[in-house]
């Protein structure tokens, strides 16, 4: 049962395009979605994102807009600088504490993996996948183990997964969410220019899903890649 999921992103808008179905999924579920923000995207984002108005607080109301339709319980904006996005040691140590105080189930991120139209995204990948290690177990930094094991981690699909020689391992089935995914995207202005990109992804996806995936009726899905094993106490999860 996932009760609690964080969503980290280089960039304030990552978590819409990339896992928006998803992560409505969950919430219409009553599971709780808490996402971080380690930048304002002011390089990366900002010529695109902010349009009618051009200011920081503005583009925060985009994000917040999109975020409510899709019932986020919270956003957090870390407000490191983007291009190049650069974390040190105590950046990182302060977001485990983050991480190690939400106790998440699962922990959404970049893919750990080349992304050579994005390195931001590259980067928040590692630093996450730090994070969560120390957030996970190590006792000698936090007080309150919070675990016997570390947090799942899943990898968005990068913007250009076969340039970054990405390969999906899990599809969920957003077919009931779609709409409100799409809905999300038109809260940022300047994601305009994505929509038919990631309604086309979401087709590509749902064939694989519905075909050899066997999940009858899915037309739209999103994928993710895993960083950390999967262990069950049961079967081969399918
Ligand atoms: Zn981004």
């Amino acid at each position: 049962m996932v009760n609690k999921i964080v969503v980290v992103t280089a960039h304030p808008g990552d978590f819409i395009w990339s896992s928006g179905g998803t992560l409505y999924k969950y919430s219409q579920s009553g599971c709780e979605i808490h996402v971080i923000a380690l930048t304002d995207g002011l390089r990366c984002e900002s010529p695109i994102m902010i349009t009618d108005d051009c200011s920081l607080e503005g583009k925060r109301r985009q994000i917040e807009s999109a975020s409510s339709l899709l019932n986020i319980t919270s956003v957090t904006f870390l407000g490191y600088d983007d291009m190049p996005l650069e974390i040190d040691n105590s950046g990182i140590i302060k977001i485990a504490s983050i991480m190690n105080e939400m106790n998440p189930d699962i922990i959404l991120t970049h893919a750990y993996c080349r992304d050579n139209t994005n390195p931001d995204h590259e980067a928040a990948a590692e630093i996450v996948n730090k994070a969560a290690e120390i957030a996970s177990s190590n006792h000698k930094i936090f007080k309150n183990t919070m675990r016997s094991r570390p947090i799942p981690i899943f990898g968005f699909e990068p913007d250009n997964p076969e340039n970054s020689r990405w390969i999906p391992g899990t599809f969920i089935d957003i077919t009931p969410c779609m709409d409100m995914k799409m809905e999300a995207i038109t809260r940022l202005p300047g994601f305009a220019d994505r929509s038919a990109r990631t309604y086309e992804q979401a087709v590509n996806r749902a064939i694989y899903c519905s075909g050899r995936g066997g999940v009858n009726g899915c037309k739209y899905a999103e994928a993710f890649s895993g960083s950390t094993p999967i262990c069950d106490h049961g079967y081969f999860v399918w």
